[in-house]
């Protein structure tokens, strides 16, 4: 079943301690769509200036992302810079230009309305519900977000809450939301917010699930070395609902190995800058992390 992506199409500048890159392909739904396009067909809805480079679009097509819903307007594409600390979990923006997106209203084509899988990846909750506004009854939605939004449009975000079976936030994303440092008491009072399910993020320590079925951790996959981490949680959530929509049924019976594909994906995007690493992997070497991993948690 197919997968449909709304969030940030972009252009990233990233600066780590040991090298600096300039406008690399980015953008939430850039990174979830192909994440997600390794197990299910992907529906990318967004929006680009007349400066995006063609081999990004070129890019998009060999993933065999649907790009009907990708706007292209006159005008810069979103541009985001980052810099990271040596340690490569701190990290701090440096510009966020929102160029097309200022301006943005998505519009789906009839038949991508009936998409069953949804992911309202990281972009402003008022976007998120412009989409979900146009979905028919979708079977499983999941959301994102980050600071800024908790920051600027907690109220979209927490009416989004209740609109949503799934959410996915970092932990300090959390903690911020529910004013609470325990990660127990946090997942709880996020559930009565409206989402069924909970997964928080822990970067390099893995992710936290908190559903019907109970708990569950997933450790995040051991990497020697760390390139860019930028777009591992974009990664993660989807891998995980590419993972999802190609397994159909029920969400409870497959939704723990589904994290754990998700971690698989994410930590090929940390080993380089941008995309670039991630738009060169095959499932098999996905595959075999998710067998490691597997081996991993065995006691
Ligand atoms: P992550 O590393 O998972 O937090 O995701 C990083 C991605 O988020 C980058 O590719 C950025 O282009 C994108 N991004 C940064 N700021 C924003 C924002 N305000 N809205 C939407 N996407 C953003």
């Amino acid at each position: 079943m197919s997968v449909l992506v709304v969030g940030s199409t972009a252009l990233d500048s990233i600066k780590t301690p040991k090298a600096e890159n300039p406008r690399l392909l980015g953008g939430s739904a850039s990174h979830a769509s192909v994440a997600a396009s390794f197990f299910s067909p992907v529906h990318l809805v967004g929006i680009v200036g007349d400066d995006f480079p063609k081999r990004y679009i070129g890019l998009y097509k060999r993933h065999g992302i649907n790009l009907e819903a990708l706007q292209t307007v006159p005008g810069k594409t979103f541009h985001w810079a980052g810099e990271y600390e040596v340690n490569m979990n701190n990290r701090r923006t440096l510009t966020t230009e929102l160029g097309v997106f200022e301006t943005f209203s998505p519009k789906l084509p009839k038949p991508l309305e009936e998409t069953p899988y949804v992911l309202l990846a990281n972009i402003a909750p008022a976007l998120q519900h412009h989409v979900l506004d146009q979905m028919r009854q979708p079977k499983f939605v999941i959301a994102d977000t980050m600071d800024l939004w908790l920051n600027i449009a907690l109220a979209d975000l927490l009416k989004l809450l209740r609109r949503i079976d799934a959410f996915v936030l970092n932990d300090s994303e959390a903690r911020l939301l529910t004013k609470d440092e325990n990660l127990v008491s946090t997942v709880r009072k996020i559930h009565r917010l409206g989402p069924k399910y909970v997964i928080i993020k822990k970067g390099e320590h893995g992710s936290f699930l908190s559903s019907p079925r109970g708990f569950f951790l997933a450790p995040a996959f051991p990497l020697q070395k760390v390139v860019d981490p930028t777009g591992a949680g974009d990664s993660f959530v989807g891998g995980l609902l590419g993972y999802l929509a190609s397994r159909g049924g029920s969400v409870d019976a497959h939704l723990r190995n589904a994290i754990v594909y998700g971690t698989a994906v994410a930590s090929f995007c940390c080993e380089g800058f941008g995309l670039k690493r991630t738009t060169r992997i095959s499932r098999q070497a996905i595959e075999e992390r998710v067998k490691t991993l597997r081996k991993l948690v065995a006691f």
